[in-house]
């Protein structure tokens, strides 16, 4: 099947691409993360899924919004009504996956926040469900947390950067300050 694949990282890439490769789906990748910061770790991850891409021939569509400010605002709105910033996360990558995917002629979209077991998992797969809904387009659902250590260690083997928290500021706040109250905090 003719399958786009939305990417958080390059790290997470590896296994589910193996895995739908292996079942012998033609994934292209999208590239779509307009929250991570600053821009500089923006565009670290960003590179190393263009190094690892380039490595295994894998087509990438690299879609390059970056509007923080915009995004901010956005979750804290949703923060302020009770919900899980998260779910803005979620549903804001994977309707655009599932658009894009539908645009552009795939037969289905998946994502690799499907992997990480960091991740809310079933809200991942709630978001993913409204955008197929939305787009009219299947969602190819895999559990692929069995494999992210596996992923880890390729990413390690291979050198790839991998990053230390999840992606928006509040993100990297938070292990800012997990990381002080653990007084390993270094100034
Ligand atoms: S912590 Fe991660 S999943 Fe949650 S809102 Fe931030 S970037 Fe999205």
């Amino acid at each position: 099947m003719r399958l786009l694949l939305h990417a958080c990282c390059a790290p997470c890439l590896i296994m589910p691409h193996r895995l739908l490769r292996d079942e012998g789906h033609e994934v292209t990748v999208l590239w779509y993360n307009p929250n991570i910061h600053p821009f500089d770790e923006y565009m670290k991850r960003r590179r190393a899924l263009e190094v690892y891409a380039e490595r295994e021939r894998i087509p990438v569509i690299y879609i390059d919004e970056y509007w923080m400010e915009d995004w901010i605002r956005k979750a804290v709105a949703y923060m302020e009504r009770g919900l899980p910033r998260r779910r803005f996360c979620y549903l804001q990558r994977l309707t655009r996956t599932a658009r894009e995917a539908r645009e552009r002629g795939f037969e289905a979209f998946s994502t690799t926040l499907l992997l990480s077991k960091h991740q809310d998992h079933e809200l991942v797969v709630e978001a993913a469900e409204i955008a197929s809904k939305m787009f009219e387009i299947p969602f190819l659902y895999r559990d692929w947390r069995p494999y992210e250590e596996e992923g880890l260690r390729e990413a390690k083997r291979l050198s790839l950067y991998r990053q230390k928290y999840c992606g928006c500021v509040f993100s990297m706040d938070e292990r800012g300050m997990a990381l002080y109250h653990k007084r390993l905090y270094s100034f």
